[in-house]
């Protein structure tokens, strides 16, 4: 199987188990389902798209 990306376009994160969905994409963390607009940091994990 492929492995799914963010939808995050900045975010490098694969989404395996920890995956939110929003909209018919999967995103890594609550920080990138909300595409960072509350001003929110990184997604907490090893990558800066925040
Ligand atoms: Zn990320
Ligand atoms: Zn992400
Ligand atoms: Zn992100």
């Amino acid at each position: 199987m492929a492995q799914e990306k963010c939808a995050c376009p900045a975010c490098k994160c694969s989404v395996d188990s920890q995956s939110l969905e929003k909209d018919g994409k999967l995103y890594c963390s609550e920080a990138c389902v909300t595409g960072h607009a509350d001003g929110s940091k990184d997604c907490g994990h090893d990558c800066e798209c925040g």
